[in-house]
């Protein structure tokens, strides 16, 4: 059994695209352990996109996922664990690559996201990527007594 996160980005939240992502996500026949809405603070956000911190979009990437690129009202993302078989491949195969304009156009990130004039890939949804970032995320963003298995 496996675990996954995902959290919907500020776009997706000012998009009201919430339902249609879960729905999107339900295809998938996965189970969700937790969910809860959420300011993310500068720390979470540094935590989270650790691995990115040599890019150039770097400190775009923190405001974007901090709620700062879309105006007062959206700060806040919504938060998920989902758990089952392939769980992390079966997400990300629903969610589409990072790039919105490469996306498979049938994905929620070809369908909803958007390439911004500055250039950072504004893609509605996070997902983890492998097992290892899958079990950091989670531990980053839940406390175990919030996953309800
Ligand atoms: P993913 O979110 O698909 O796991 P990454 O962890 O590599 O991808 O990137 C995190 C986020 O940073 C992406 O979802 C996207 O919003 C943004 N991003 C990634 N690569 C670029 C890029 N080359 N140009 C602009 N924004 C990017």
């Amino acid at each position: 059994m496996e675990q996954t996160l995902v959290i919907i980005k500020p776009d997706g939240i000012k998009k009201s695209l919430t339902g249609n992502i879960l729905t999107r996500l339900s295809e998938a026949r996965l189970s969700i352990v937790a969910a809860k809405m959420m300011r993310v603070s500068d720390e979470l956000a540094r935590k989270h996109y650790e691995h990115l911190k040599d890019k150039p979009f770097f400190e775009d990437v923190i405001k974007y996922i901090r709620g700062e690129l879309h105006g007062k009202g959206y700060k806040r993302v919504m938060a998920l664990v989902y758990r089952g078989k392939d769980a992390i491949a079966k997400v990300r195969a629903l969610a589409g690559t990072t790039n919105p304009e490469e996306a498979d156009p049938t994905s929620i990130r070809g369908q909803f996201g958007r390439l911004t004039t500055a250039g950072l890939f504004e893609n509605v949804l996070h997902c983890s990527a492998t097992i290892e970032e899958a079990e950091k995320e989670i531990k980053l963003w839940f406390k175990p007594e919030e996953i309800v298995v």
